[in-house]
């Protein structure tokens, strides 16, 4: 419900501990559902810490750029070339997003992303599974050798797909408020023109070593929350992370 000119604070009521668990399994909410929620709990917790601290020194940094007058930040909203690059998240910050998604507020966005999901998977197609497999075997983005020469070569095919994200909208982002680390805290520089593959470039990107510790000790406690809920805390395609986030907080059958 939205009161005009008040802002509204919502309150989650949360189950008796003693009472009958809200799954309908006849079983008392502490012994069926409540271990699982705190965990999911916790772990939403701890991507709302990360992406605030990210942002937090986005907010010193990125006015420092352009007030010394040396770069420009290229990023704008409408632009989104980035969003048709292989982009994936951990599942805290999934499980972030599948919150936002369930609230009623939402739902349209929720609609047209689990509209949208199935085509993505289509053009995604292998190329999907490849990328994954490869950053499993490599345990992480390779940053030289034949494995980053393979990771950069099917990423690059990948883009010129213009799979867009199923969040993007008419060129905006449809969860900017609650988008992961990587839409987050990279900013390009001076031009968005390399942001497309085959323009003759690579896109600069504004870095600070703060940003970089934010950005990095954000992406530990992320993987070490998803390990929390029993995962191999790895990062997913963004899509099948929040189709993920979105099943196992029980806003949706997958
Ligand atoms: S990363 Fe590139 S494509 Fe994405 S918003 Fe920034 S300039 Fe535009
Ligand atoms: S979450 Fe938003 S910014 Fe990130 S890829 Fe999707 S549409 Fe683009």
């Amino acid at each position: 419900m939205t009161i005009p000119g008040r802002t509204v604070t919502r309150v989650e009521i949360k189950p008796d501990r003693k009472a009958p668990c809200p799954c309908g399994s006849g079983r008392r909410y502490k012994s069926c559902c409540y271990a699982r929620h705190r965990a999911l709990e916790n772990a939403r917790g701890v991507a709302r810490a990360g992406l605030g601290a990210i942002d937090e020194v986005l907010r010193v940094f990125l006015p420092l750029i352009e007030s010394r007058g040396e770069h420009k930040i290229a990023c704008h909203e409408g632009c989104n070339a980035c969003c048709a690059n292989f982009v994936r998240c951990s599942l805290p910050e999934a499980l972030v997003v599948a919150e936002w998604l369930a609230e009623p507020e939402h739902a349209a966005v929720r609609s047209r992303f689990e509209a949208a999901l199935p085509g993505w998977r289509a053009a995604a197609g292998a190329d999907a599974a490849v990328i994954e497999d490869l950053l499993a075997r490599h345990g992480g983005t390779p940053t030289e050798g034949p494995e980053w020469e393979d990771y950069s070569r099917i990423g690059l095919d990948y883009t010129r797909k213009r799979n867009l994200c199923p969040f993007n909208r008419d060129g905006r982002c449809e969860i900017y408020e609650v988008r992961p680390t990587i839409c987050r805290a990279v900013h390009v520089v001076e031009t968005e023109a390399y942001c497309t593959p085959d323009r003759g470039g690579v896109p600069k990107v504004a870095s600070h070593p703060r940003l970089v510790e934010a950005v990095q000790q954000a992406t530990a406690a992320f993987a070490h929350g998803a390990r929390s809920l029993g995962t191999d805390g790895r990062e997913r395609a963004l899509p099948e992370a929040v189709a993920t986030a979105l099943a196992l907080s029980g806003y949706s059958p997958g």
